[in-house]
């Protein structure tokens, strides 16, 4: 009696939502057949390895990024699945060829660092010459008097760290002054090098193209990630000379060495061949519906990467997950109500273009899309997954969320309904277009100091359960979004206020892609 009156005082909803809130016994079958195939016949490994420590990494417009796009395709059709690498646009072809770094004076030692992506090449017998740092000077007039000094010179321009250690190792082990100390003297040492540079008259990203007019022959950077061992490798925005990065230790030790006036001289060797203009391609593989063959489950990861290392965590760990994912439900529910789609996009990492390309060329799609599952931040298990300003996500979501065993889902945080992304993924790209599209958001394993784009996002940093974990979510997620009875809702949420403008939020709107990409001016 008491039981009942507890039901009885349920807002009605509330109970609707319990009943219709339990899997069908099918849903729970084909769902416990996902979890037995993803843990008993894993190809995590194997893509892993065949795309990460084979292929490489995979940099729009390099060679490598095109052998993974056939890569995918003939693993696809190997299980059976129909896929097809789609041209969007074209980029600037370059491949990566041999960088070596020495010291040739006072002493010889070979440097640790390698040249950035897109690096103008030297020759064979590279470029031998002394090195000279940014000056500290009065304004961008007496800087422009002093450029002339870095004719025939490698130059040095990032600012040399006082610690290589992280903050997390100075905590646990310095005393609390010294540990305050340091940091107050980092900050006052970081405050002055940005004076110095906006001194200059240049930006980080402009004074590469300004020393290089003036005729340097090669430039020296290091973009420490505040991780043992870990920088950032970006472009290297400079037209015929190249540019290095390297080590926090070797960069500090030169930079001590010429502020102390023992002249050092390094040679760099920084092959890379320029390829032209290349076409540049998502891979799309589908498993057509037998029911509702016009309405799309995608399954949704970049497949580029920049090259300092291979990518492994950035997003090697997306793409297999969806792969392995598909791979999953052919085996398992190889006849799907809807169309279940994998989109493997390029060129994420110059802003979404691969990913924008697919909205723009297929609004039929787009229009039909049930439901989209984006991963795309490292190696870690689902903790996140927001509606994305969807007014009924919950409805859906949560009832799917249900089919999921629940080691998985009491990880996952769930944010109903959430505002729209605007952009960090492939995710916004469908989302601005009124798409119900999801990112699967992932715990980090330091991702941002340690793999984010560093020389040290390699296949060792993958956690193999956290990424199986992720794949069987998908692949459930996929199955139940592919059965609803219904197409999901895309009322959009009238978002809240702006809380540092005051002024209303607004939805994100579709932006074009960039077709031709990475050209010298
Ligand atoms: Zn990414």
């Amino acid at each position: 009696m008491k039981k009942l009156n507890l039901l009885l005082s349920l807002p009605l909803f509330a109970i609707s939502f319990i009943v219709s809130a339990q899997p069908s016994d099918k849903a729970k079958e084909i769902a416990s057949q996902i979890v037995k195939e993803a843990n008993e016949n894993s190809q995590l490994e194997n893509l892993a390895h065949e795309l990460l420590d084979v292929i490489g990494p995979r940099l729009v417009g390099t060679p490598q990024m095109k052998k993974a796009n056939d890569w995918a395709v003939a693993k696809y059709s190997d299980w059976g699945i129909s896929a097809k690498n789609e041209e969007w646009g074209k980029w600037r072809g370059w491949e990566r060829g041999i960088t070596h770094v020495d010291l040739v004076s006072p002493r010889v030692v070979s440097l640790s660092g390698m040249q950035l992506a897109w690096s103008p090449s030297t020759d064979k017998k590279g470029i031998t010459s002394e090195l000279v740092l940014i000056p500290d000077v009065a304004d961008s007039l007496a800087f422009s008097k002093w450029l002339p000094n870095v004719k025939g010179k490698i130059v040095m321009v990032s600012m040399h760290q006082l610690t290589g250690r992280p903050d997390y190792n100075w905590e646990e082990f310095a005393t609390e002054a010294s540990f305050e100390k340091m940091k107050n003297e980092r900050d006052a040492h970081t405050k002055a090098w940005r004076e110095r540079i906006r001194k200059t008259g240049y930006t980080s990203r402009t004074i590469n193209a300004a020393l290089e007019k003036a005729g340097a022959i090669g430039i020296v950077q290091s973009r420490w990630s505040r991780a043992f061992g870990a920088n950032k490798i970006f472009s290297a925005n400079t037209k015929k000379i190249p540019v290095v990065d390297l080590s926090l230790e070797d960069y500090g030790m030169l930079y001590r060495m010429v502020e102390n006036g023992d002249k050092p001289i390094i040679k760099v060797v920084a092959e890379s061949k320029e390829l032209g203009t290349v076409p540049t391609f998502n891979t799309i593989a589908e498993i057509k519906g037998s029911e509702l063959p016009n309405e799309y489950v995608i399954l949704s990861a970049h497949f580029d990467s920049w090259d300092g290392a291979t990518g492994a965590t950035d997003n090697g760990t997306g793409t297999i997950t969806m792969m392995e994912a598909m791979r999953i439900l052919k085996k398992v529910y190889p006849n799907p109500k809807r169309t279940i789609l994998v989109g493997l996009w390029g060129s994420e990492e110059q802003g979404l273009n691969g990913s924008r390309a697919f909205v723009e060329d297929h609004p039929d799609i787009v229009e039909g899309v049930q439901a989209l599952f984006n991963q795309d931040n490292g190696t870690g298990r689902v903790v996140r997954l927001s509606g994305q300003g969807f007014l009924n996500a919950y409805d859906y979501l949560g009832k799917w969320l249900e089919a999921v065993p629940k080691e998985i889902t009491d990880e996952i945080e769930t944010t109903f309904p959430g505002v729209p992304g605007g952009g960090g993924s492939d995710y916004a790209s469908f989302v601005a277009a009124g798409a119900p599209a999801f990112s699967l958001s992932s715990l980090s394993w330091s991702y941002w100091n340690y793999t984010w784009h560093t020389n040290l996002d390699t296949y060792d940093k993958i956690v193999f359960d956290d990424v199986r974990n992720n794949a069987i979510l998908t692949a459930i997620l996929a199955y139940m979004a592919s059965e609803a009875p219904e197409k999901t809702s895309r009322t959009k949420s009238v978002l809240p206020l702006n809380s540092r403008t005051g002024e209303q939020r607004t939805w994100p709107t579709p932006r074009s892609p960039q077709r031709d990409g990475g050209k010298l001016d």
